[in-house]
């Protein structure tokens, strides 16, 4: 084994696992979601899960001149299964941001689930695996480590 590789491996180790084929798949269905319909200052992110059983739906963000009726790409995703096929977990999700125009160097690149999103993809699976950006090579994570204490009504938590 090379240096080189050696040091990438107890690198990948120590931040959480690699990306398998299925998770690139699913980065690739959120990135090609907000290529199709990037508007600036409308549809800037793009998101991709996939169910339970394997089923990958996509969804991008709605942004609104009404800044709070703005809906998360996550959440359009979510909604988009639900209507289709029910509630039927979620094994992993990812979102993608797309730059501005005028950001000519920089990429359509991973970007975390905003708080909102985290208690969303939480209620619907506790379990879901969450694609996060890590410096040049995005991660795994549980949605659970991404939400310590997450919101409960009182007591029943
Ligand atoms: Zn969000």
């Amino acid at each position: 084994m090379k240096k080189s590789a050696k040091r990438r491996k107890k690198t990948s180790q120590k931040l959480g696992k690699g990306l398998s084929v299925s998770d690139r798949e699913l980065i690739a269905a959120a990135t090609a979601a907000i290529r199709q319909r990037y508007r600036d200052e409308w549809q800037e992110v793009g998101a991709a899960l996939r169910t339970r059983a394997g089923k990958i739906f996509t969804g991008v963000n709605l942004d609104a001149y009404l800044g709070r009726m703005a809906v998360c790409a996550e959440a359009v995703a979510l909604g988009r299964a639900v209507v289709d096929i029910g509630d039927a977990g979620i094994e992993t999700i990812v979102a993608v941001r797309h730059p501005p125009p005028e950001d000519k160097d920089q990429t359509i690149a991973v970007v975390s689930p905003c708080g909102a999103c985290r208690e969303l993809i939480f209620d619907y699976d506790p379990k879901a695996r969450v694609i996060v950006p890590n410096g040049k090579s995005p991660t795994v994570v549980q949605i659970g480590e991404l939400l310590p204490n997450k919101y409960s009504r009182g007591a029943e938590g």
